[in-house]
């Protein structure tokens, strides 16, 4: 078995309208606007904000995913806030400094304020976006560059994540200690990888082999692929689609991959993960440009085959509606299929519905909509997580959260090779 049907729902029979998808988009940056508190920036969902002080300020689940999802949308031309984006980004900055909204039960990795996702790095980077300071920018370079001894091995917390910070300033401002940023991150990045063609996850604690986006391979690779020379990438896709095909479970033109390598599809909690994060939707999404065409069809074949997950996974990229119909809109990229396009809009009006479900039982039952989880798929950049209309007793939560477990034994590295830079080998 692939995946449980009983954790998928029927797919909606509505008809994707362009100007029914655009009204909505307006609406839900109007509810996002009215939800906005200068103090209290937007209030927590009840999985995101799990033994996190609040309110939540990071990338990933927290004020600077929303704000930067906001300014995505504006530069687009798909909405505009009433926000002062860039005086809630400084805001959330110093929010962030006062109360760092790190999971308390969790054992930190080195350096956990220079995470791109749950920490600094992210909220500095959407605050330099915005208000421009010499003091962010220079605040940021910081960050970049403590990571680099940060061997967590996985875009949230470790390099690949400041590598991705270090390239979009490189992007933006043109200067050259960016570019010296990007060449040193690719340069750790690459020093941290197996002989193997993993990475070696630590994190909360343990220590395995991750495939996925988030924390594993997939996600890593991504981050690479630009900053690095042709004959590398050439090796690089190479090692990596082979890896990935022998991971890989397929059954009857599906296919799905483990969270960890070498782990049965089933994971510890009994679930089987058809998501962004963990299983096939993450890795068609990362390794959409070089592995084989057979499997990665078979690979988004199975999110659609399974349906757009359940009202407990809800409409976000990480786990939920958005994050599956991505891999859509990459294989329609890949392919040219058409096919693929219409099933990614089928998934973007299933998810829009599931936001206004939640919006309409929140309305009745009276708790906060977390800010991040308001944000639809196909309109937020990636900060989306999480929904739960039903939170549970704090171990119920603590489950759910996806998360490091120890799988695979992998011995911590003594010493972390730092070899001189080779500028012919980054950008
Ligand atoms: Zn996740």
């Amino acid at each position: 078995m692939l995946y449980r049907p009983e954790a998928f729902e029927q797919l909606t029979d509505e008809p994707w309208n362009e100007q029914r998808v655009r009204a909505a988009i307006r609406r839900i940056i109007a509810d996002v606007d009215a939800a906005y508190d200068v103090d209290g920036l937007w209030p927590a969902d009840d999985w995101d904000g799990w033994q996190a002080t609040l309110p939540l300020k990071n990338l990933y689940v927290g004020a600077a995913g929303v704000i930067w999802a906001l300014d995505a949308l504006r530069r687009r031309g798909h909405a505009e806030t009433q926000i002062d984006l860039a005086a809630a980004a400084v805001r959330t900055l110093a929010a962030f400094r006062d109360a760092p909204d790190f999971i308390a039960a969790f054992e930190l990795p080195p350096s956990p304020e220079a995470a791109l996702l749950t920490g600094e790095t992210g909220i500095l980077l959407v605050a330099w976006r915005l208000a421009r300071a010499d003091d962010l920018e220079g605040d940021l370079l910081t960050r970049v560059r403590e990571n680099l001894a940060n061997d967590a091995g996985d875009l949230m917390w470790g390099i690949p994540g400041t590598l991705l910070a270090a390239r979009a300033m490189a992007e933006w401002t043109g200067e050259q200690r960016w570019r010296d940023a990007c060449r040193d991150s690719t340069e750790a990045l690459w020093q941290e990888r197996d002989p193997n063609g993993f990475w070696s996850q630590h994190l909360y604690g343990s220590a395995y082999r991750g495939l996925g986006p988030a924390h594993g391979v997939a996600g890593n690779v991504l981050t690479l692929l630009d900053a690095i020379d042709e004959k590398r990438r050439t090796r690089l896709t190479n090692e990596t689609a082979a890896l990935l095909a022998r991971e890989a479970v397929v059954q009857g033109g599906l296919a799905n991959w483990p969270t960890h390598a070498g782990d049965d599809l089933v994971a510890e909690d009994g679930e089987i993960r058809v998501q962004w994060c963990s299983g096939a939707p993450g890795i068609v999404v990362c390794a959409a440009s070089y592995l084989e065409e057979e499997l990665l069809t078979a690979g988004a074949e199975l999110a659609w085959t399974a349906g757009p997950p359940g009202v407990e996974k809800g409409s976000g990229i990480c786990h939920g509606t958005a994050g599956n119909g991505y891999a859509f809109l990459k294989l329609f990229a890949r392919s040219g299929d058409e096919r693929w396009l219409e099933r990614a809009r089928r998934f973007a009006v299933h998810a829009l519905e599931q936001v206004e479900r939640r919006v309409t039982a929140a309305t009745r039952s009276g708790p906060a909509i977390s800010a991040s989880s308001f944000l639809p798929p196909t309109v937020s950049t990636g900060a989306a997580h999480i929904p739960s209309s039903r939170p549970g007793t704090n171990e119920q939560l603590r489950r759910r959260r996806c998360r490091a477990r120890v799988r695979v034994p992998v011995p911590r590295r003594r010493t972390r090779g730092r070899a001189a830079p080779d500028a012919s080998a980054a950008t």
